[in-house]
């Protein structure tokens, strides 16, 4: 595989080439306890063979601190940053610091940027720099490089995408200054050379740099493909030994990393940057599994692979890769919500199909003191992480699955546009119980007695049915549930009405409207739909986006008043809003459900009667816990844990069910 030839990087030799890109965890604003933690986690990834990996940000100055995670590299820092560079490099691995300047990005009352524009994503206004701030600023970028070497790491990656202080400085956008640090291209790149140069000059052949390019804005005012090449000639020859690649502005209105970006939508990016300069490039963004990496690297599209949110779905990427157990790899499914979305609300990240990252310690699996027989009731994401992780500590488990299928309700989701790749989650488990022995036993339903009998330890992971609300007329045979009609079992008609806007409602309203629709899966298409220009003839690479046709009309309602969406993904959410939006799905909140007759859905409505004309009315009005077994169950003197949706029902998500069935698996 290309994926595993050497690569020179500087004055680095690296094993392969696969990156793990820099990702804020939530850790690194915290003490010596928190290193430790941080040290765990690129531990696992360095002995899971990634071929080099990148810290979240740590900011060269206190003004470029992003805030809410205020992390910096200094000398108070020296020792903590010790404890995760010594614990990597006793792995055999290799890892670089990431210098992150936020500029108006910055969540603090003190930030800067090139001039006093407020990003459109903070509440702060930041103060336009003066000479001296920008000179200062430059030494602090040599200064922090040359305590990264200090500290132990293998060199650096300077931070020049995402909108971040040195794009700031690179586009018209943010940058309106007149003086030699703005104006022409050449005086707008002049901060992110200089950067570069004095971090050279700083570690001389002690380490390596690399800069992160944005090798496309996805904002009004950003850089053209003319200014991203030149930028990319320019910090070569200033002494940056490689690229790595960010996609899109954090304000971008494009969705980057989101499921609704199909894998490896930006490598035409990276491809034409790549043929700029002579460094190593390294291209990111929704490549999350082996085949596709590998797939990168042979188009030629890129040198080498980042990948940022796989390693935290899997430590072991890479050593999958290499051993030609690329199935066997715990897909990231690009859903945000343990991590980025914790992240950008300050806390710890996590991961919804992983629940040991950054918790490598407390979490690791010891061998069972006394193999028992356990059985585990229910084969959906809770009694999968379960039966395999109790199987892997070496029990006897058999899982019963109750449909001709594993999965449950992430299998219906799978069937949502951009979460297709969710059967690989449910692949990989199944794989595991199998690899480590376990049975699985599908279209089995055990009775008590049967469990009784033959087991020491049950854990009843029987999950959820769909909640049907008391509303006149609900047997009607226009009403569906919304499981029957993603699995195929119902279609639904031209008009459609859906209760419950929720996570499911939002999925089912999105499977109506774009089923017909590739931008989720096919790079041109997505491009089409959000008005990606490939070329960046004009600044940012936005163009016009092409308007969907839909199928289905479709209304979506709620009893609660207030914004729609709001139990959506903080950086997911407004993805969906705009589909949903652009699909002309109506919104209506506030409503009493009145009735259901053969002309549609009868509500009230801010005080008057509404008819919602519909040939199907969908039900998305959430779930009830399907716990048959646990009362007989637990007359019997066998050990029973109840796990998941079957638990709790209301507000169950992929994560927590996960999550308790790992945790049940590691105590039973
Ligand atoms: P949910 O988010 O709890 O939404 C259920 C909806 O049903 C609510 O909007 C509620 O709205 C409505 N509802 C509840 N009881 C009702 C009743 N008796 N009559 C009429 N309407 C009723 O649950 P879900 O949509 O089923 O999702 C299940 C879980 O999966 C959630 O945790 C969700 O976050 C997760 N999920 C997440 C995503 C994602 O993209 N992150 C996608 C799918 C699912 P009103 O009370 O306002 O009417
Ligand atoms: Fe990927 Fe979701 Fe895990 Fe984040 S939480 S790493 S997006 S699977």
């Amino acid at each position: 595989m290309r994926l595993f030839d050497p690569i020179r990087v500087g004055p680095l030799e690296l094993d392969n080439r696969i990156v793990m890109g820099s990702m804020h965890t939530g850790l690194e604003s915290g003490g010596e306890a928190e290193f430790q933690r941080l040290a765990g986690y690129f531990q696992a990834r360095a002995k899971g063979g990634a071929g080099l990996m990148v810290t979240g940000g740590f900011s060269p100055n206190s003004e470029g601190n992003l805030g809410a995670h205020a992390a910096e590299l200094n000398e108070a820092a020296l020792s903590r940053h010790r404890i995760v560079t010594d614990a990597v490099r006793a792995a055999g691995g290799k890892i670089f610091v990431q210098i992150l300047h936020a500029g108006r990005y910055s969540k603090h009352k003190d930030l800067v940027a090139p001039s006093a524009v407020r990003a459109p994503i903070n509440k702060f206004e930041p103060r336009e720099m003066s000479e001296a701030d920008i000179l200062r600023t430059i030494d602090d970028f040599g200064h922090a490089a040359e305590l990264a070497i200090q500290a132990g790491y293998h060199g650096v990656e300077i931070m020049g995408s995402e909108g971040y202080l040195l794009t700031q400085f690179l586009c018209q956008r943010t940058n309106r200054r007149e003086d030699e640090w703005g104006g022409t291209f050449d005086n707008r790149a002049r901060l992110a050379r200089e950067v570069v140069a004095r971090a050279r000059k700083a570690i001389g052949d002690a380490g390596a740099i690399a800069f992160r390019i944005s090798a496309l804005d996805l904002v009004e005012g950003g850089s053209t493909a003319e200014e991203i090449s030149a930028c990319a000639a320019m910090v070569e020859a200033a002494g940056a030994d490689m690229l790595t690649t960010g996609i899109g502005w954090h304000e971008a209105r494009v969705p980057t990393i989101a499921q609704a970006v199909p894998p490896a939508a930006f490598t035409f990016a990276t491809a034409r940057l790549r043929k700029a300069v002579s460094i190593p490039v390294a291209a990111s963004n929704r490549i999350n599994t082996a085949e596709l990496a590998e797939d990168v690297l042979a188009k030629g599209e890129a040198d080498m692979v980042m990948l940022a949110r796989p390693f935290l779905a899997d430590a072991a990427f890479a050593a999958k890769a290499r051993d030609g157990r690329g199935s066997e790899i715990n897909v990231c499914i690009a859903c945000n919500q343990a991590c980025l979305d914790r992240i950008f609300s300050g806390k710890t990240t996590g991961c919804l199909v992983n629940p040991a990252v950054t918790r490598e310690a407390e979490l690791a699996p010891k061998p069972a003191k006394h193999a028992r027989q356990i059985a585990v009731i229910g084969g959906g994401v809770a009694g999968l992480a379960a039966a395999a992780t109790a199987a892997e500590r070496g029990h006897a488990v058999t899982l019963f699955e109750a449909a001709d299928k594993l999965g449950g309700q992430f299998n219906l989701a799978a069937r949502i546009p951009g979460k297709a790749i969710f059967t690989r989650t449910i692949s990989q488990m199944a794989g595991r119980i199998e690899q480590a022995g376990g049975t699985i036993r599908l279209s089995t339903r055990p009775t008590p007695t049967e469990i009784g009998a033959n087991f020491e330890a049950a854990i009843l992971a029987t999950g959820v049915t769909p909640r049907t609300p008391d509303i006149e007329g609900i047997d009607h045979p226009s009403v569906a549930r919304y499981d029957e009609i993603l699995s195929g079992a119902r279609t639904a008609g031209q008009r459609v009405a859906i209760i419950g806007a929720g996570g499911i409602g939002f999925d089912v309203a999105l499977f109506l409207t774009e089923q017909n629709s590739r931008a989720h899966e096919d790079p041109a298409a997505f491009r089409s739909y959000w008005g990606i220009d490939a070329a960046i003839t004009d600044a940012g690479g936005l163009a016009e986006p092409v308007e969907p046709r839909t199928q289905h009309q479709v209304t979506l309602l709620k009893r609660s008043d207030g914004r729609f969406g709001r139990s959506l993904g903080l950086t997911t959410g407004w993805v969906h809003q705009i589909e949903l939006k652009r699909a002309g799905v109506e919104m209506l909140a506030d409503v009493t459900y009145q009735r259901i007759d053969e002309v549609g859905l009868h509500v009230e409505s801010e005080g008057e009667s509404r008819l919602i004309e519909a040939d199907t009315i969908i039900l998305c009005a959430g779930q009830v816990s399907v716990l048959d077994l646990a009362e007989p169950l637990a007359a019997s003197e066998i050990e029973v844990q109840v796990i998941g949706g079957a638990k709790l029902a209301g507000e169950l998500d992929a994560e927590r069910a996960i999550e308790d069935g790992t945790l049940a698996g590691l105590t039973v």
